[in-house]
């Protein structure tokens, strides 16, 4: 099957626009397993960018070669709205202007609605049974309301990923170690990836507040088994889902995206979209910690921030990690860690607000009450 392109007209531009989702399709449209993968959702994370360049690259000689058995589908520019908002001199990618909602955020629910599609019509064979519930998943999807761009966007990108057997939502830190997020049931099927991709850290929650994409496609088939009544052999989690998050930043060079494209693709061939042997997966760098684990370190004043651990960095309860100095006065705060853990991220500003986090450990036993918002704005 030939590599093709889909340009998706997005709904409400403005007078004299015209923004599209471009799409790129390879290997046999419908054949399975299928992965969907996408890129800058947060349109200020250019790692993701250019790591889905290297991904079409390849993934074109792939399906050149008859390489591609499942359906890989490809968004190298998951929001061209936030792609076009500058503001001053600096592009502003993570949350839409006009309303301050992150692009990452507030994705629909659609348990209850696909529940009350297909209560009554499961019929016990898993196969038959999937293929049902990804079929009203998608029906559900493109029934959603969208009243302004962003929702349209959310929409198109939900239709087009959640009837994937693999989700991967390729992002970036401020400043940080190679890293991932997913449910604590879809780790040991990313273990290979994180092993691949060198990761320093994975962070696991079953709902990390806000509504995620991952979690929108994930989460939806736990949360419409509790609805149903069904347990995990009727119906899997039919799509494994995960952020990764490529470093910081400024983490954007054509060597290191192409060794991170590399590792994706082996996992895809581990999981069955490519055909090959992937070989086998580096040993790991990394355990999976709880998301309620981490330690966001604070600023108690407003001031300069010295950082006194790299990333990376293990550090030990009570060590100092940073200080803040006062400009004014020049007194000097201490931030001290609350657990053991790696540094994983830093921010990039070198003056803080008081409270703001300026760097954040991966701590192996929960901090965050249940029911907390357990990511950042
Ligand atoms: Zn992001």
């Amino acid at each position: 099957m030939a590599h093709t392109i889909d340009d998706l007209p997005l709904a409400h531009g403005r007078a004299g626009t015209r923004r599209v989702l471009r799409v790129h399709r390879f290997g046999t449209p419908g054949a399975r397993p299928k992965a969907y993968i996408q890129a800058g959702l947060h349109a200020d994370e250019t790692p993701g960018h250019l790591v889905a360049q290297h991904l079409l690259a390849a993934l074109k000689g792939l399906d050149a070669a008859g390489a591609v058995t499942g359906e890989v589908v490809l968004v190298p520019v998951a929001n061209p709205i936030g792609l076009d908002q500058i503001v001053l001199q600096s592009l502003s990618g993570r949350f839409e202007l006009a309303t301050g909602v992150n692009f990452n955020r507030s994705y629909a629910d659609l348990s209850g609605v696909v529940a009350d599609a297909v209560r009554g019509r499961l019929c016990g064979d898993t196969a038959a049974d999937v293929a049902l519930v990804r079929q009203e998943l998608r029906r559900a999807a493109e029934a959603l309301p969208a009243a302004t761009q962003a929702d349209a966007l959310r929409r198109a990108l939900l239709t087009l990923a959640l009837d994937a057997d693999l989700m991967l939502d390729l992002h970036c830190d401020f400043d940080a170690v190679m890293h991932l997020y997913t449910a604590p049931g879809l780790w040991e099927g990313f273990r290979d990836l994180a092993a691949r991709l060198g990761c320093e850290a994975a962070f696991l929650a079953d709902q990390s507040g806000g509504h995620p994409f991952d979690e929108a496609c994930s989460g939806v088939w736990w949360r419409l088994r509790e609805r149903l009544g069904t347990d995990a052999d009727a119906l899997p989690v039919a799509c494994a889902a995960t952020t990764i998050e490529l470093r910081g930043q400024l983490a954007v060079d054509d060597a290191t995206a192409a060794r991170d494209a590399a590792a994706i693709l082996e996992h895809l061939r581990h999981r069955g979209m490519l055909a090959g042997d992937p070989g086998p997966a580096p040993a790991p760098r990394c355990g999976a910690t709880p998301l309620a684990g981490v330690d966001r370190v604070a600023a108690p004043e407003a001031g300069i921030v010295l950082f006194r651990v790299a990333l990376g960095d293990r550090v030990e309860p009570g060590q100092v990690v940073a200080e803040i100095l006062e400009p004014e006065s020049g007194i000097r705060h201490p931030c001290r860690a609350r657990v053991a853990g790696p540094v994983w991220t830093r921010h990039l500003n070198r003056f803080v607000g008081a409270g703001e986090g300026v760097l954040s450990i991966a701590g192996t036993e929960p901090l965050a009450a249940p029911g907390t918002p357990l990511l950042t704005a």
